[in-house]
């Protein structure tokens, strides 16, 4: 069970936008202001044409050890921001990229998430995707879910790990990943404010290493792409880790949503109380993430929809009251038919899943009301 990071008596909620102080890695101000709104506050103040000399030196490093005739790799989903990226990567820094997507078993996987990455592709990409094992993987989200409140870990495992070890497989040193969290979303547990993500490794997710969801049995054959490359296999390929969105201007969840859709992307039409989220433009892919972030919400009294609105305030596109409205009605909310679709797939009864989304309620993020309803500690104004 997450509790408040030290050093933060209460729960709390930004007094600028409407994040909670519960995210991994995050610490208010003393005004009650989040990091990732004093980081908005700063941006008219980044020096692009500094940004666009340091990715001329990424461009000119990669370059020299091309060895393969890729000049990087681009890691994609197929989502919004990963189109937004390799078009950016191929068309704008002039690079050639090798796309390199992790994907949901065939069971898991939404008929969009697979229209999405084929749209990708069908824009002018090579592409190598990454499918493991279904039945390790499924035992993995398992004991994901039962052990951690958290059956994405498995996902996320691979979703980073892929990348380096398509980038020791290819003799490709130079990878692109997306935004840096700590600057977008305030999470500064891995301690970088700029475009070095080597330091990925050691986010909340990855660290515990494939050990942290050991399937029964399984052996370290099982885990090979769940487990991120050693430090020294990473420095003898010489790989280098981007975050692609710290060097993009017009980098933002609607921009490259707006942009993606225009070309080809297919978004979600489920209501915004079916989904959790706001806008349907991500988490396209597979359906049970829905859950995961009912669980987040559950654990840190914010889900998907949080993110979106918070961004929203940031950007100047809604006021916080709108954004704490918006949070009441569809922050953590799922259909039914996913839950049902959840226990089905990991073949459970429905009390076994509320017995473990009850499990990971945080009593320090919510209380009982007169009417013995959950409320947050916080509420939203
Ligand atoms: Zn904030």
């Amino acid at each position: 069970m997450r509790t408040i990071d030290k050093g933060q008596k209460k729960f709390q909620i930004c007094k600028k936008c409407v994040q909670g102080n519960t995210r991994p890695g995050i610490k208010f101000d003393d005004e009650g202001v989040c990091p990732a709104c004093r980081f908005a506050e700063k941006s008219h103040e980044v020096d692009w044409s500094e940004r666009d000399r340091q990715m001329q030196e990424i461009i000119a490093w990669a370059r020299a050890r091309n060895v393969s005739g890729y000049d990087c790799i681009v890691g994609v989903s197929g989502g919004k921001d990963s189109t937004c990226q390799a078009l950016y990567v191929r068309d704008t820094l002039g690079l050639k990229p090798l796309l390199v997507s992790s994907m949901y078993p065939p069971e898991q996987q939404t008929e969009r998430g697979a229209h999405n990455l084929a749209n990708l592709i069908s824009l002018g990409f090579d592409c190598i995707t990454v499918s493991l094992n279904p039945q390790t993987w499924k035992k993995m989200f398992w004991e994901g879910f039962f052990r951690h409140g958290n059956f994405f870990k498995p996902s996320e495992m691979v979703l980073w790990s892929c990348l380096p070890r398509a980038g020791i497989a290819y003799h490709i040193p130079l990878i692109f990943i997306g935004e840096n969290t700590a600057i977008s979303l305030g999470a500064l547990e891995v301690e970088s404010l700029d475009g070095e993500a080597n330091q990925v490794r050691k986010t909340n997710t990855i660290q515990g290493g494939p050990e942290s969801i050991w399937p029964k049995g399984g052996t370290e054959q099982d885990v090979i792409w769940y487990r991120f490359p050693s430090e020294f296999h990473v420095k003898k390929a010489n790989i280098r880790m981007i975050y692609l969105g710290y060097y993009m201007k017009e980098f933002s969840r609607f921009k490259n949503a707006e942009k993606a859709v225009r070309l080809g992307l297919e978004v979600r039409d489920d209501k915004p109380e079916e989904m959790g989220m706001v806008w349907g433009w991500e988490s396209l892919d597979d359906d049970f993430v829905i859950i995961n972030q009912t669980l987040r919400y559950l654990k840190i009294g914010s889900g998907k929809a949080n993110d979106q609105a918070s961004e929203a305030v940031r950007l100047g596109l809604m006021t916080r009251k709108e954004a704490g409205r918006l949070m009441k009605m569809y922050d953590g909310k799922v259909a039914y038919r996913y839950i049902k679709q959840f226990c089905h797939y990991l073949n459970i009864t429905e009390d076994e899943f509320w017995e473990v989304m009850d499990r990971y309620r945080n009593p320090d993020v919510w209380r009982k009301d007169g009417s013995g309803r959950w409320v947050l500690r916080e509420e939203y104004e």
